[in-house]
């Protein structure tokens, strides 16, 4: 049976917006030397809209198209800001069919029996789409701090654009209170590697891995894992789902997807960073009654 100490302990995080989902979220926090932390949805806001439009033809309106189309019927943030880039220059969304989504690169679908495919550089050239002819405008936004997805129809590079996400206001805090507390940062991201410095440089996180697939995050936090030492994992995708179950203590930020939120130990309702280390002082505190 819980111990009192942790009911009542349940009681005060979900007072504060914090929901314990197991045991391990009490008895394993207080020994949790190492956090990593998802940038896209838990250091960001998780909104990021479209800052540029890049076609390769010059006809921004028919890429915002195309892209929206493929996107549609897609969940992730990214897709969101197409689809809301599109309506709000008024251009026509085709319909799209065959769509299928590809976790952490992108997504396919045919739009007008062309097959649309909209993904991170890295997916496209994959497939052997030849991107030079905009790599320079790709490697300008990503220095910004930017991320960049592409879109190819046929086969033919068609066009780019660049998203970008606010941090979270208190997230330099919050990571900066995570060090004072013993746990050391580490940045992990699907996104590519300059928006992920540009993000780390702003928090002071020296250690950064981008680029990384779903089964990467998971395998970065085993190796942190593989001399003992306790580790903890901040995400909120889908993508973040493998990380959360192999941590020893999971944490799925706010506003977390589903799968995420089922993954965790610990599910943070609230959308500040901070939260993480409240959570972590309310499981240590009530960890410490019990005994
Ligand atoms: P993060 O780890 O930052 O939360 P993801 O793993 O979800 O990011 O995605 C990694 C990269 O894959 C994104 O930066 C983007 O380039 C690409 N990507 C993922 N989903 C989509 C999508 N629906 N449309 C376009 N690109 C996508
Ligand atoms: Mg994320």
């Amino acid at each position: 049976a819980a111990p009192l100490a942790i009911v009542r302990g349940t009681g005060h995080a979900a007072d504060r917006g914090i929901i314990m989902r197991t045991g391990e979220a009490f008895q394993t926090f207080r020994l949790v030397r190492r956090v990593v932390l998802d940038k896209t949805g838990t250091l960001t806001q998780g909104r990021p809209t479209v800052r540029a439009v890049e076609a390769a033809d010059g006809d921004t309106a028919g890429l915002l198209a195309l892209a929206a189309a493929a996107e549609h019927h897609s969940e992730h943030p990214l897709a969101r800001a197409v689809v809301t880039a599109a309506e709000d220059a008024g251009v026509t969304v085709g319909q799209a069919h065959e769509f299928e989504s590809m976790t952490g690169s992108g997504v396919r679908a045919t739009v007008d029996g062309q097959h649309v495919l909209v993904g991170r550089p890295g997916l496209l050239t994959d497939t052997g789409v030849d991107l030079t002819g905009m790599s320079d405008w790709i490697t300008a936004q990503e220095a910004t701090g930017h991320t960049v997805i592409v879109v190819a129809a046929d086969q033919a590079l068609r066009g780019a654009l660049a998203l970008g996400d606010q941090l979270r206001p208190d997230a330099a805090e919050a990571v900066a209170a995570m060090r004072q507390a013993g746990m050391d940062p580490v940045l992990v991201t699907g996104d590519n590697h300059r928006a992920a410095r540009h993000v780390a440089d702003q928090l002071g996180i020296t250690e950064i891995h981008a680029g990384v697939r779903p089964e990467g995050k998971a395998a970065i936090v085993r190796e942190l894992q593989a001399d003992g030492t306790r580790v903890a994992m901040v995400g909120d995708g889908i993508n973040d789902a493998p990380a959360l179950m192999q941590a020893d203590v999971g944490l799925a930020a706010g506003g977390g997807t589903d799968i995420a939120v089922e993954s965790a130990d610990i599910v943070l309702l609230r959308e500040d960073v901070h939260a993480v280390l409240d959570a972590r002082e309310i499981s240590t505190r009530a960890y410490g009654r019990t005994r």
